[in-house]
């Protein structure tokens, strides 16, 4: 299975509009960072993890011509205002099958109401949806959908084999931490140094990754106060911080 970083960044993304910190001014390429999502490659299929903000400029980068399938992690705005930029897909290769929790769903509904509603304009978004309820199979793939504590909201985590993705949280609790043991790769939220009602801060990240002990890990959901160089080099072994365009196999 093959995992690419379409997007690394906070829901903002990396350059903030009107920011000129030096992570914002930066030219390195890795502190360019759009919304957050990845791209999966198993075998002839192809999914998402969330379908961005930045969907479409994603898309067109990475050369995606056929999509099989979005899981959603949650309804928040830089994590599914892409859906509506898989239109060409869905019209070239018919609907696209949709998988969120219900809590998502009610969040989906009321961002893409015009999606659920009758209408006569022929050029609306395709999706055939799926409720989440527990274990499911996706391409001859073992997904185990996690949930994870975002503030308030209650958010999905894949783990797929022994490949996981914990975006958008600050808390995973005990039952998702049982079954986040003997992986491979995790990828997990690290939005900023100092602590976030919503997110985890690096040392929060750290501590998990610390306590879960994956053979690697690599860090997402990344705001400018992290710029890439500075802060990859002090990261203990095995644990960096993930790109937009990086490619991992797993
Ligand atoms: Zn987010
Ligand atoms: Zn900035
Ligand atoms: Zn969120």
């Amino acid at each position: 299975m093959r995992v690419t970083f379409l997007g690394t960044g906070t829901s903002v993304g990396v350059p903030a509009v009107g920011c000129d910190c030096e992570t914002c001014l930066s030219d390195d390429p890795r502190d360019k960072r759009l919304r957050t999502s990845v791209l999966i490659q198993h075998r002839d299929n192809t999914f998402l993890i969330d379908a961005s903000t930045d969907f479409r400029q994603q898309a067109l980068r990475a050369g995606i011509n056929q999509l099989d399938s979005i899981l959603f992690t949650h309804a928040h705005a830089d994590h599914c205002f892409g859906l509506d930029d898989a239109r060409p897909l869905m019209f070239r290769h018919g609907p696209l099958a949709c998988f969120a929790t219900e809590v998502t769903w009610m969040g989906l509904r009321r961002i893409y109401s015009y999606v659920f509603e009758p209408s006569p304009y022929p050029g609306l978004p395709r999706i055939v949806p799926h409720r989440i309820e527990g274990d499911f199979s996706l391409f001859g793939l073992n997904v185990q959908p996690l949930t994870v504590i975002h503030g308030r909201l209650p958010v999905t985590a894949f783990r797929i084999g022994d490949f996981a993705y914990v975006t958008d949280c600050n808390e995973i609790p005990e039952e998702a931490c049982n079954r986040l043991l003997g992986l491979d790769m995790l990828v997990i939220d690290a939005l900023r140094f100092k602590a976030h009602p919503t997110h985890m801060s690096l040392d929060q990240s750290l501590g998990y990754i610390g306590r879960l002990k994956p053979r690697r890990a690599l860090l997402t959901h990344i705001s400018h106060d992290i710029k890439h160089q500075d802060t990859s080099g002090h990261l203990p072994a095995d644990v960096d911080i993930a790109y937009d365009g990086l490619t991992v196999d797993v």
